[in-house]
């Protein structure tokens, strides 16, 4: 038999996919792949259920629903005082995932330099490599997740195409500063490159902290494509609802690419992402808010147990360094034996990086109940301190 495509067939099973297998089959607490408990907010299922009733369930225009483009456009402007023409800046997609597919096959020619930023989430290098593209790396590594401006630098060529960047970033918890945004902004202009930001968190980001989008700095307006999900933003990670603000020339080659992979996205579950975005500032704040203090628990009781834990300042993920509880297997065999033994999951950081990963830290997502972090962290507790 003929091989099928040596790309994709060269990965194995997402982390996320492999940890929570694991953890359902030792039914352990959950702390590896990033959902939230709960069912998202009440009223914006409300709407998704009406819609089913109320409003056609057919194809909807391929850009998406008007009312869900029309409430992009207005979310950009509300948060960061964009204009933008929704009937030409905004396609709607399945997710992040496949904005990030169709950004990345509508953007580059074969052989073209796509400078990412490790660690990295997952689909990022499959999807990059599958286009052609000849990734660059740049490492950011614990404890402090700093931008190496030389090695950036280095990284950027004639032949670069494009920059990917995640702010608020996952798995390190970074929310990119406005003067790290310009070193990169700087570069891209230099070098005629755009940037892809997935800005999935956009709305998780503590302590005061400002999401800065790309598409605000100068010159940058013309060369973003930014990236949000439904998924994030109302805690509804099933739905796969995106969004892309781009300007019209980068946005017509990815909806040329979308209308091939997809086309298009459920209308009710557009509709209700819609209502969403529109609602009050009050959500916005309350879901940072909400999750800060979850962070603030699951961090309290992780550094109870004796963790190092490093730095959170968005997303809802923590990260902590397996050393500090005299751990001596590196981070893979701490997340089996975690699951198995103290009946908690987490993932090892090591999955987002491709080559010489640091091999001693965790991630762990904090988007639970009270009552489940507390169960893991009891949970924990008693594995590492057995009485
Ligand atoms: N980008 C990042 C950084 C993510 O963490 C996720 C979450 N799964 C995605 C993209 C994908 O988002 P979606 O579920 O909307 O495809
Ligand atoms: N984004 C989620 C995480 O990082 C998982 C998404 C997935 O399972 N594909 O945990």
């Amino acid at each position: 038999m003929k091989p099928a495509n040596s790309i994709l067939s060269g990965y194995g099973t997402t982390v996320f996919e492999v940890m929570s297998s694991l953890a359902n089959e030792h039914g352990s607490v959950n702390l590896g792949q990033g959902f939230p408990d709960g069912n998202g907010p009440d009223d914006v299922r409300a709407v998704a259920h009406a819609a089913l009733d109320d409003s056609p369930n057919q194809y909807p225009p391929m850009f998406g629903v008007p009312e869900l483009r029309q409430a992009v456009a207005q979310h950009n402007k509300r948060f960061h005082g964009l204009d933008i023409e929704w009937q030409r800046e905004t396609l709607v997609t399945s997710g992040a995932t496949e904005a990030l597919a169709a950004a990345h096959f509508g953007l580059i020619e074969p052989g073209d330099e796509v400078i990412l930023i490790e660690p990295l989430y997952d689909c990022y290098l499959p999807i990059i490599r599958r286009a052609g593209a000849v990734p660059k790396l740049v490492r950011i590594e614990p404890p402090d997740w700093s931008l190496p401006g030389a090695a950036l630098k280095t990284a950027f060529s004639d032949k670069t195409k494009m920059i990917l960047i995640n702010t608020p970033m996952n798995p390190a918890s970074k929310v990119f500063t406005r003067d790290e945004l310009q070193a990169i902004a700087d570069l891209c202009l230099e070098h005629d490159a755009y940037c892809v930001s997935d800005e999935v968190y956009e709305h998780l980001v503590f302590d005061g902290r400002k999401h800065v989008s790309m598409m605000n700095l100068p010159g940058m307006r013309e060369r973003t494509v930014r990236i949000g999900s439904s998924g994030k933003t109302f805690s509804l990670t099933g739905w796969k609802v995106g969004y892309i603000t781009a300007a019209p020339n980068l946005l017509t080659p990815i909806a040329k690419t979308h209308q091939y992979l997809t086309f298009t996205t459920p209308p009710n579950l557009q509709r209700a992402t819609a209502y969403g975005l529109g609602k009050d500032d009050r959500y916005f704040r309350g879901l940072a808010d909400d999750m800060q203090r979850s962070r603030d628990r699951m961090q309290r009781g992780l550094k109870e147990i004796g963790f190092d834990v490093i730095d959170c300042h968005g997303t809802y993920f923590i990260t902590v360094d397996i050393r500090s509880i005299g751990f001596n297997g590196d981070d893979v065999d701490f997340c089996r034996t975690l699951t198995i033994d103290a009946g908690v999951t987490a993932v090892p950081v090591s999955a987002f990086y491709q080559d010489n990963p640091p091999r001693h830290f965790v991630r762990f997502s904090f988007c639970k109940e009270d009552a489940t972090l507390d169960e893991a962290i009891r949970r924990m507790k008693a594995w590492v301190h057995p009485s």
